[in-house]
């Protein structure tokens, strides 16, 4: 994905909002992920995004950019979305926690309370009619959900959000046979945000 570029037309205030959100994540040092990082990482896409993505934490590549989704796992994403016929403009993506766990361990339950309010905060400013949930870790930290395989293509509403369960793109790495499951329910997404 490629910085702020494509934000669009209403979304200048929003956009100014979006960057206090990314620049206090840059400066954070709120848990000790601060100390290894290379670069947080707050998420980047359109400030009036129809979709907010939310994985799970910025791995090496990540890291090393401070961009979210651009390592091998990024291109198994950006190339479903391109599938769907899902436009960068119409996206924001993030992760649960912004700064990379050492050795791409998940995230722990501390760092997650940490960095929470940054998510929140870019939900309720970009206001996506679809919160696009990717993986076990998101779905728990955000939904307390578990078993993301057997919710996966499931849109629930909670608390007047609307949010979409789909499997993490890295998980495709591992076996190539989940790819037309991400593909599936990114073709699903496409059609609810246009509704
Ligand atoms: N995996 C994630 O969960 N997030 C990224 O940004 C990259 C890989
Ligand atoms: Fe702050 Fe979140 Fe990074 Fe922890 S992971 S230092 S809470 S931005």
């Amino acid at each position: 994905m490629t910085g702020y570029d494509s934000y669009s037309k209403d979304g200048n205030n929003n956009l100014d909002l979006i960057m206090q959100i990314s620049n206090n994540v840059i400066r954070c040092t709120k848990c000790k992920l601060c100390h290894t990082r290379k670069n947080a990482v707050p998420g980047e896409g359109s400030a009036s995004a129809r979709v907010v993505f939310v994985g799970e934490a910025p791995g090496r590549f990540e890291d090393a950019q401070g961009k979210p989704f651009v390592g091998p796992a990024g291109k198994v994403l950006e190339a479903a979305l391109l599938n769907a016929n899902i436009s960068s403009s119409q996206v924001f993506i993030t992760n649960i926690v912004k700064c990379r766990p050492p050795g791409n361990r998940r995230p722990k339950r501390d760092e997650i309370i940490m960095c929470k309010d940054y998510l929140n905060r870019q939900i309720s400013v970009i206001n996506p009619k679809i919160v696009c949930v990717l993986g076990a870790t998101a779905y728990l930290s955000l939904l307390g959900g578990k078993e993301i395989t057997l919710n996966r293509g499931k849109l629930l509403n909670i608390n007047g959000r609307d949010y979409f369960l789909t499997i993490h793109p890295a998980a495709t790495l591992y076996r190539r046979s989940l790819l037309h499951v991400l593909e599936e329910d990114l073709l699903k997404l496409s059609k609810l945000i246009i509704e």
